[in-house]
C-alpha cells in the first residue's frame, strides 16, 4: 500500500537557494535556504505516528506501515517531485544578537498539498547541513519523544503550533553531555517528522537585516504575506506594518494560551518566534506544577532565569521589538511599529484579566473582579500548589458555600500542614470574595462548571510523564509512548479511566533530571 502526496514546492521556487551544493558548514549570504540532503540512517522502524497529522495529509493508517513510508519519514527517501533544504536564520538568543543559525538539524523534505492546506514536512534530526555550526545535526529518542508528544497536546489543547507526524529511531548512536559536566554518553538516535505551513521564525527576517540584504529581506517578507498571510493586501509601506500587527497579534494569543494552560517554552530566542504565532522548537519546556512565576525548566537559565513562566509575555514583547527591527528597512519610519509595540503591552492587559476569568468562571462584569484575580495570584505563591488541579478542581465550587472552597481544591497542595495560620487565612480570605463573585453569575453552578472545564485542562504532559515513557521507550517499552499520546487527545475530558494522571508530581520526580531541570542538550 502507498500513497500519493501532492507537492507545491513554493518555498524554493520563489526565494533565492544558496549556489553552492556541497554540505558543509558555512555562512550563507543572499539566500534563503541551501539544498542538502538527509543522511542515511542505518536501521530505522517507526515507533509511532499521529492518525490525525495523517488524516490532514491524506495518508492511510495502512500505507504508515509500508516500506516506502518508513523511507520518507527517515530521510532515506526523498519525496518525489521535491528537494530537501535547510533554511537560513539568525536570532537573538538570551537577549544578544547570535549571528547566523539555520536549520543546523532540520531538513525540510517539501511542501505538500493537502484539501486545500499547505503543510511543510520536516526531519528534525536528519543530519548535518551547512547550518550544523560544531554540532552533529541529529537528535536523540529522549527529546524525540518530548517534542512529539508535547506538539501533538498543544494542538489537542487548542495552542497553536507545529505538529509532529512520526516518530522514528534511527538505529544509530548518538553522544549527548546531558548536563553539560563532561561525561557524553551515547543515546538512541531518533527523528521526528514535524509539519507546519511554514517554519518561517523572526529569525529568518533578522539575519537579511543584519547584514543589510534589504533585496532579500523584501523578497522573503512579500513570499511571506502572499502565501501565508493572503488577507493583507499587495505590498506597500502599510501592508509590512499590517503585516508586522497582526504578528504580534498572533504571538499575544500564543503566549496567553501558555499562561493559561501553563507552559514554560524555556528557549524563547527570537529564532524560536514562529512568524505564524505557532509553539515551535520544543526543547527544554516544562509545565508548570506549583504555579510559580519564577519558575523555569531550562538549567542553562537557572541562574537569570530570563524565559520563566511569568516573564513570557514580556519576552514575546522584546522579540516582537526585534522582528520589528528587522522590518524597519521596509518601511523607514519608526512609528508604525512603536505604536503597536505600546499597543501590545496594553492589549496583553486585558487579555490577561479576559484569560484569568475565564479560568476563574466569571463571565460577568464587576469591578472587584481584577483584585480577586491579583490576590489569587498572591495566595497560589503562599504554598506550592498544583496549577492544573487547582484551576479544575475550581469548577467544583458552589457559590453557595464560601466556606467549602478549600475542602474543594485541596488535592492541589503539595504540603497541606502549610495551609495554616496566615496563609489559611488568606485563602479563606479570598474564597470568601470569589464566592461573592459567583453568586453575581447568571450561570448555574454545573453551566460554570462545564465552561470553565474547556478552558482548564484536566491533563497536561507533565515533565515527569514524558521522562517515564521515554525511560520505557529506552528500554523498547512504547507502550507509555501510547498511552499518554492517547490520553492528551482529550485534555479537558474527565477520562476516568486515566484519573491516576490527575495527580501532583510524585516526590521522586522533584529533582530528578527531566522531570524538573532540563538541560539543552537534545
Ligand atoms: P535551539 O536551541 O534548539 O533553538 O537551537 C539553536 C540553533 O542550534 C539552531 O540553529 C539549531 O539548528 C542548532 N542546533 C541545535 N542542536 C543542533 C545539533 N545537534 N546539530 C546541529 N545544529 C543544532
Ligand atoms: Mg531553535
Amino acid at each position: 500500500m502507498s500513497f500519493k502526496l501532492k507537492l507545491n514546492n513554493r518555498f524554493t521556487e520563489a526565494l533565492p537557494a544558496d549556489p553552492v551544493p556541497e554540505n558543509y558548514r558555512r555562512q550563507v549570504e543572499q539566500a534563503c535556504f541551501s539544498w542538502v540532503f538527509p543522511k542515511k540512517t542505518s536501521n530505522p522502524k517507526v515507533l509511532h505516528v499521529s492518525p490525525e497529522m495523517l488524516a490532514e495529509l491524506g495518508i492511510s493508517e495502512e500505507a504508515a506501515n509500508s516500506l516506502e513510508f518508513l523511507k520518507m519519514v527517515s530521510g532515506d527517501s526523498v519525496l518525489p517531485n521535491s528537494k530537501p533544504f535547510a533554511m537560513c536564520y539568525g536570532g537573538h538568543q538570551f537577549g544578544h544578537w547570535a549571528g547566523q543559525l539555520g536549520d543546523g538539524r532540520a531538513i525540510n523534505l517539501g511542501e505538500v498539498e493537502s484539501q486545500g492546506k499547505h503543510w511543510m514536512l520536516q526531519l528534525k534530526g536528519a543530519g548535518p547541513t551547512p547550518y550544523s555550526r560544531s554540532a552533529d545535526g541529529l537528535a536523540v529518542l529522549r527529546s524525540s519523544i518530548r517534542e512529539y508528544l508535547c506538539s501533538e497536546a498543544m494542538y489537542h489543547l487548542g495552542v497553536p503550533t507545529t505538529r509532529a507526524l512520526s516518530l522514528v529511531l534511527t538505529g544509530d548512536q548518538v553522544l549527548r553531555d546531558v548536563m553539560y559536566d563532561g561525561h557524553p554518553e551515547y543515546e538512541k538516535g531518533a527523528i521526528v517528522c514535524r509539519v507546519s505551513p511554514t517554519f518561517l521564525r523572526f529569525g529568518n527576517y533578522e539575519i537579511f537585516a543584519a547584514r543589510n540584504d534589504v533585496e532579500t529581506l523584501k523578497t522573503l517578507v512579500d513570499f511571506t504575506i502572499k502565501h501565508h498571510f493572503p488577507e493583507l493586501d499587495k505590498p506597500s509601506k502599510e501592508t509590512y506594518l499590517k503585516f508586522f500587527e497582526t504578528v504580534a497579534k498572533r504571538s499575544l494569543d500564543l503566549v496567553m494560551h501558555w499562561q493559561r494552560v501553563g507552559f514554560v517554552h524555556g528557549v524563547l530566542n527570537t529564532d524560536n518566534m514562529s512568524i505564524l504565532g505557532l509553539t515551535i522548537d520544543y526543547g527544554p519546556y516544562g509545565w508548570l506544577e506549583g504555579y510559580d512565576h519564577g519558575w523555569t525548566p531550562n538549567t542553562t537559565d537557572r541562574e537569570f532565569k530570563r524565559y520563566r513562566f511569568g516573564a513570557q509575555p514580556s519576552i514575546v514583547h522584546w522579540n516582537l521589538f526585534q522582528l520589528a527591527n528587522a522590518l524597519y528597512p521596509l518601511v523607514e519610519e519608526a512609528e508604525g511599529f512603536e505604536q503597536i509595540l505600546n499597543d501590545f503591552k496594553k492589549q496583553y492587559q486585558q487579555a490577561f484579566h479576559h484569560m484569568m476569568k475565564a479560568k476563574l468562571g466569571l463571565f460577568s462584569e464587576d469591578e472587584t473582579t481584577l483584585e480577586v484575580i491579583n490576590e489569587l495570584e498572591n495566595v497560589l505563591h503562599l504554598s506550592e500548589t498544583d496549577m492544573t488541579i487547582f484551576f479544575r478542581l475550581l469548577g467544583d465550587v458552589e457559590k453557595s458555600k464560601a466556606q467549602n472552597g478549600l475542602e474543594v481544591v485541596k488535592k492541589a497542595f503539595y504540603a497541606q500542614d502549610e495551609i495554616s495560620g496566615n496563609i489559611k487565612n488568606r485563602w479563606e480570605a479570598w474564597f470568601q470574595s470569589y464566592t461573592l463573585l459567583l453568586q453575581k453569575e447568571t450561570l448555574s453552578d454545573i453551566e460554570r462548571k462545564t465552561k470553565m472545564n474547556k478552558t482548564n485542562p484536566k491533563y497536561v504532559l507533565r515533565n515527569y510523564m514524558a521522562q517515564l515513557a521515554i525511560d520505557a521507550a529506552d528500554k523498547e517499552d512504547y507502550g507509555l509512548l501510547d498511552e499518554l499520546f492517547t490520553l492528551l487527545k482529550k485534555p479537558y475530558d474527565e477520562q476516568p479511566e486515566y484519573e491516576k494522571w490527575f495527580a501532583k508530581r510524585p516526590d521522586w520526580a522533584r529533582h530528578k533530571v527531566g522531570c524538573s531541570m532540563l538541560s539543552c542538550s537534545s
